[in-house]
């Protein structure tokens, strides 16, 4: 039996791209699995949610942008602080990026850690890291709960609905098309990353996420949900995974099985159902070990460093 790569360092293929308009004002740009990135054109201006890994990634996102308007990217939102989201940052000169406090106080706590630790887990993302500036990609501007920009006429909501995938996580909304931007709060045919996750708090969020009714969906991984139909599709899903993962480590720890044990009956419980989404393997073994925390000792999450990734993944699958 040969040994399972660390992480998605054997996932090399690259991916196909689609730019596709969701909504009068919303475009996603989405790659068969690989982390999304929303625009929101306005009246006056351009705004880009979650950048890709590496400004030279980014510069096929601004490419599309071009080919449909030549309006100025004024605005980068980061949904959340992870660095395969935010380091292309740079590329889009953008005058302001927002954040909420919550994620900046992610980045000041975790963030050098967390981009060495990103870096090492997904070599075909970072593929152009020396594209990506020294030090961290700081927001310029941070709100609590909610901010509204208005790009001309256009009304943008970034919303803090609750704590996720990450301490920090920010929805962009369209309230007059009834577009969201989710982040990594939704995946669709894709595997939650749940490392830095609350388990006990993410499914009332997708809650909060679905009272407002969205009409198109932009998720984290996955493609564009442009129905309503489609849309609950993705929030279930997403719910569902949370919830099974959470049913079968608390039923462990209730047992006094150690993390191994969780992680291997988990693995087994959980792959008939989402062994065919992306990133399955490379996640279950992150969201396990966090899941197992939160209903252990540790509300909320330890730190992921490159070391820690690597010592985590030899005495699970090793
Ligand atoms: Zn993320």
């Amino acid at each position: 039996m040969t040994t399972k790569k660390f992480a998605s360092q054997a996932d090399l293929e690259e991916k196909k791209v689609t730019f596709s308009q969701i909504s009068e004002h919303a475009w996603a740009y989405t790659a068969e699995g690989d982390p999304n990135t929303g625009i929101i054109i306005g009246d006056d201006c351009v705004l880009v949610a979650d950048t890709q890994a590496t400004p030279a990634m980014a510069a096929d996102v601004i490419r599309r942008i071009r080919e449909v308007t030549d309006k100025p990217i004024k605005y980068v939102v980061m949904t959340h602080y992870h660095a395969v989201r935010v380091l292309g940052a740079s590329a889009y000169n953008a005058q302001q990026i927002l954040a909420s406090q919550d994620t900046y106080d992610l980045i000041v706590e975790r963030g050098e850690q967390d981009k060495a630790s990103e870096i090492g887990r997904f070599p075909r993302l970072f593929s152009n890291v020396e594209t990506v500036p020294a030090g961290m990609t700081w927001p310029t501007m941070t709100f609590t709960g909610k901010m509204t920009l208005w790009l001309g006429t256009l009304e943008v909501q970034l919303l803090q609905l609750g704590r996720g995938h990450t301490k920090g996580d920010t929805v962009v909304w369209l309230p007059q098309e009834r577009t969201l931007l989710s982040g990594d709060l939704v995946e669709f045919d894709a595997t939650p990353y749940a490392g830095d996750a609350y388990f006990k708090d993410w499914p009332q969020t997708l809650d909060n996420l679905a009272a407002l009714q969205p009409a198109a969906l932009v998720p984290g991984r996955g493609a564009a949900l442009v129905t309503p139909e489609q849309v609950s599709a993705g929030l279930r899903g997403t719910r569902d995974f949370i919830a099974d993962v959470r049913a079968s480590v608390e039923a462990g720890v209730a047992a006094g099985k150690d993390l191994n044990a969780v992680y291997k009956e988990t693995m087994a419980t959980l792959r008939p159902k989402y062994g065919h989404w992306v990133i399955f393997d490379h996640c279950m073994p992150f969201d396990v070990t966090r899941c197992f925390d939160e209903m252990t000792q540790y509300t909320h999450p330890r730190i992921w460093t490159a070391e820690r990734d690597v010592e985590m993944w030899k005495t699970l699958e090793g």
